[in-house]
């Protein structure tokens, strides 16, 4: 007896079907996860006749809702911490320029004859006297073994039906650790442009599994070579390459994103740093200049970079939300913490880090010491060393000055009373240069200071304290000021 079916869901599945006198089977990536001992929530359940039938009859019978989607003719209900979707045997013919087939009802042969890989098209039998019998009709069991990924069908028939496909090659290749059958990667090539009819949304579900996967250069390596990265992402593409002037060369910036991508994601679980370390260089190809005597430079490419990332996001469809800042934040400030331990690691450097990077200067730090791929063992050795100092120093600079979330001490609000003014560019000027001098150190992150501050900065600007005469003095705290004013 497999032990995942002995389940009280696939029991009811089994009696309902009997009684209904059709097959069900548990089909797809629940059973490939089963021998692969990946646990597995989602369960995929195909019968020959109505899913929907079967579906509602399940439901009726575990007092679980059922959602009904007609046009695809499935249904989805919730049972325990499981999803169970129930569809009807396919069988399905495509037209060149759609990905939306004509679909009939077919036996189980016809539906695993149009699943993608035949790792992904075993199914065990859920019916009383086949209970639990593996039908495996493309040989999904030795490629298991054997780790490859391989098409059921001639892979151009299963790639053109649907392009999306050769990216799931990808994807699972990268998180199974499998390699895609030579056949299978030259019908990629040859199809590659066929994901032109994709909607993007898909594109990006697949890219994150790539992402999440324990060492995600592999799929942009294999998405690379198949030539779909340059159709999906040719910004990405684009830092591939190493050009030699005078006998200087550059390092491949591709491969020196993907590797510090494998560094990120040994290190973090967010999909967001992760996309910042694929994205960290992004502005090279673009500001990159031979300049004899120095070699080649790639000035303010953090910048440009940053700049980039939100066309980047609205291409794939990603959010352009908070996420979003997040990666260009990391972008813009990837090469701070190395131009730091550059020069002297002065108190004042370090709070303007922080000030700049606020909570996400521990993921810019994990950033930073990724990036470091230099193969010169001396050079690693140095750089790690002056990161750590440089943690060292942010923590003590933090303990002492609390930097990383910047309240300034005197408001906004306090300015325009004291000189009765209204918004505007003074404002303005005394706030930065208040923020500038608790950044320096020239004062304390306090109110006293910050307020003699705002008074000297407002008289240098030609500003008089409005109403009552200034005493020079600040009231005693910030609490006070509003007990005052709210008698
Ligand atoms: P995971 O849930 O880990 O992403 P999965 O294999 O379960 O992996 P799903 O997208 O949930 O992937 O799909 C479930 C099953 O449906 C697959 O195992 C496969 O049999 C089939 N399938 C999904 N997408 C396609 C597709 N584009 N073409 C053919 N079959 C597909
Ligand atoms: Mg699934």
């Amino acid at each position: 007896m497999i032990d995942i079916l002995d389940k009280k869901i696939f029991k009811t599945v089994s009696e309902i079907a009997d009684s209904e006198g059709s097959k069900a089977f548990v089909i797809g990536g629940y059973v490939r996860d089963y021998f692969l001992g990946r646990p597995s929530n989602d369960i995929d359940i195909v019968v020959e006749g109505s899913g929907i039938e079967i579906a509602e009859k399940v439901g009726q019978a575990l007092g679980s809702k059922v959602s009904v989607f007609k046009n695809f003719g499935t249904a989805m209900l919730k049972y325990r911490n499981s999803e169970i979707e129930f569809v009807g045997a396919r069988k399905e013919s495509y037209r060149a320029n759609s990905r939306k087939p004509i679909v009939e009802n077919g036996t189980i042969e016809d539906d695993q004859k149009r699943r993608d890989f035949t790792i992904n098209a075993l199914a065990f039998s859920l019916n009383k006297d086949t209970y639990g019998c593996l039908s495996d009709p493309f040989g999904g069991i030795k490629d298991l073994q054997d780790g490859l990924i391989r098409t059921p069908l001639d892979p151009d028939t299963t790639y053109s039906d649907d392009p999306l496909r050769m990216i799931r090659a990808i994807r699972f290749a990268t998180q199974l650790g499998f390699e895609i059958v030579p056949e299978s990667l030259d019908s990629i090539k040859r199809n590659r442009e066929r994901i032109s009819i994709l909607s993007m949304e898909r594109i990006t579900d697949e890219l994150n599994k790539i992402m999440m996967s324990k060492t995600p250069s592999r799929g942009f390596v294999l998405l690379d070579e198949t030539g779909l990265l340059h159709l999906m992402l040719p910004q990405l593409a684009n830092l591939k390459g190493v050009e030699t002037m005078e006998g200087r060369g550059h390092k491949d910036n591709f491969s020196h994103s993907l590797k510090v991508l494998d560094n990120v994601a040994e290190k973090s679980d967010d999909l967001w740093l992760r996309w910042a370390a694929l994205l960290h260089d992004i502005g090279k190809p673009s500001t990159k200049k031979y300049e004899p005597g120095a070699g080649w430079t790639f000035h303010s490419h953090d910048y440009i970079g940053s700049k980039m990332i939100p066309q980047i996001f609205r291409h794939l469809k990603l959010p352009t939300n908070e996420k979003m800042k997040y990666v260009q934040k990391l972008v813009l400030l990837h090469l701070r913490p190395i131009a730091l331990v550059q020069d002297e690691v002065t108190d004042s450097a370090i709070r303007r880090l922080l000030f700049d990077a606020g909570d996400d200067i521990d993921d810019l730090m994990t950033l930073c010491e990724a990036d470091i791929t230099s193969k010169n063992e001396k050079i690693v050795k140095k750089h790690k060393k002056n990161f750590a100092l440089v943690r060292e120093k942010l923590v003590s600079v933090e303990a002492k000055d609390r930097i990383r979330n910047f309240n300034p001490p005197v408001s906004g609000e306090i300015i325009m009373e004291t000189f009765g003014i209204r918004p505007g560019k003074n404002v303005g000027i005394i706030k930065e240069a208040i923020k500038n001098a608790i950044l320096d150190g020239k004062i304390p992150n306090e109110y006293e200071a910050a307020y003699r501050l705002m008074l000297e900065t407002g008289e240098q600007i030609g500003l008089k304290p409005a109403g009552k005469e200034s005493t020079g003095k600040a009231p005693t705290s910030e609490a006070e000021e509003c007990t005052r004013s709210s008698c």
